[in-house]
């Protein structure tokens, strides 16, 4: 069997893989080990499953693999410690996730897709273009290799879901991953973000176990929306807000409402006093996220400077709305997710 024939035994659901296993691992308890191997500890080969028989792991890995992508770059840590990684992928496509140690609490930042296909005007990665889904393995792999790689114990972990890619055009593959994850992680502890594709975040509703839901709203009004997020012609603001309500609310939880700041389009004192009114009623808090600034982006689209974000975030606060700010370096480079890639495409295009 060539390496791309043998199944990636990460790429299934629980059911599938124990059904997968039985074909040749007996007795049960067998099955149980190689799946605690996987999902608990995260390991990459059949070697490191040392308490099988070697002849066994001989035969996993002549039927199966377990391979995570390859790193093949990292940035130097910011100041607050975090990285940026990229991976690439068996297939050649390069993707990108970053590590942000917050005192004591970690966040790994986690792409969904090798692109994307929203096209969101202010985004690198929606600037070029759609990407395939990826696989459940090239999703879990960027958290194995980071957590792994700095030795996060997983009651620290966080996961979101903000990387390259919307993680709900990419759902069942999203979901096969998260329930991976709940082996380690509390769904409490996972973070889905979308630019709102209502149909996903009603299946997202119905899941018996939810991850936290951030939504990309971005603009005040429908008019600005979709001048910077396209998609959201085919989901209007009216229609999202509705699906938030309909949400299922949980206790200690709320929905996260992430909004780029771009300076002197969406930022002013008006367009915070419209934003608190649209979020009215709902139990959410929001994210502002400065724009970050990238020479394949349009010209126009700068980062407010610190008054008017300062002006912008007092405005909510004071007519009701809990804000947070990214600020710190690791939430900017993972604000840019797309931006490494991004070189990268760029530089190989100039070479060519
Ligand atoms: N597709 C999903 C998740 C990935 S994008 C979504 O859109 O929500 C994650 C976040 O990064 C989104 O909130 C998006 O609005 C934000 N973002 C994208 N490009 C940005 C940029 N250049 N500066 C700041 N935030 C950006
Ligand atoms: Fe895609 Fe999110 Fe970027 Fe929009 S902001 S293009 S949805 S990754």
């Amino acid at each position: 069997m060539t390496k791309s024939e043998r199944v990636n035994l990460y790429d299934l659901p629980q059911k599938q893989l124990e059904e997968a296993l039985g074909a040749i691992v007996s007795p049960p308890f067998r099955i149980k080990q190689i799946v605690e191997w996987m999902h608990v500890h995260g390991v990459d080969t059949f070697d490191a499953m040392t308490n099988l028989p070697k002849e066994l792991r001989a035969a996993l890995a002549a039927r199966f693999t377990i391979a995570f992508p390859q790193v093949i770059e990292r940035t130097t840590p910011a100041a607050d410690g975090s990285r940026k990684y990229l991976f690439q992928l068996a297939d050649g496509n390069r993707i990108e996730a970053v590590y942000m140690p917050m005192g004591d609490r970690t966040s790994v930042c986690l792409s969904s897709q090798a692109g994307c296909a929203v096209g969101c005007t202010f985004c690198v990665t929606g600037f070029f273009g759609a990407g395939r889904n990826l696989t459940p393995s090239e999703m879990i792999g960027q958290f194995f290799t980071i957590q792994h790689e700095h030795a996060v114990p997983m009651e620290m972990m966080n996961v979101v879901f903000m990387g390259m890619g919307e993680p709900l055009l990419n759902f069942e593959h999203l979901v096969t991953t998260l329930d991976m994850l709940y082996r380690n992680i509390a769904p409490k502890r996972v973070t889905v973000s979308t630019a709102g594709i209502i149909p996903g975040i009603d299946d997202l509703a119905n899941l018996p176990r939810r991850p936290n839901l951030a939504v990309s709203i971005n603009a005040p009004d429908r008019r600005r929306r979709e001048e910077i997020m396209p998609i959201t012609k085919k989901y209007p603001l009216d229609d999202l807000i509705a699906s938030l309500k309909r949400y299922p609310s949980e206790k200690g939880r709320e929905i996260t409402i992430e909004y780029v700041l771009l300076s002197g389009y969406n930022d002013s004192h008006l367009d915070a006093v419209a934003l608190a009114r649209l979020l009215h009623g709902l139990r959410v808090k929001v994210n502002a996220i400065p724009f970050n600034e990238d020479p394949n982006l349009p010209p126009w689209m700068k980062r407010p400077k610190e008054g008017s974000i300062d002006r912008f975030v007092d405005t909510l606060v004071r007519n009701g709305v809990a804000v947070t700010v990214r600020r710190s370096k690791g939430r900017e480079i993972a604000a840019a997710c797309g931006q490494l890639r991004g070189k990268d495409v760029a530089k190989s295009r100039a070479t060519r």
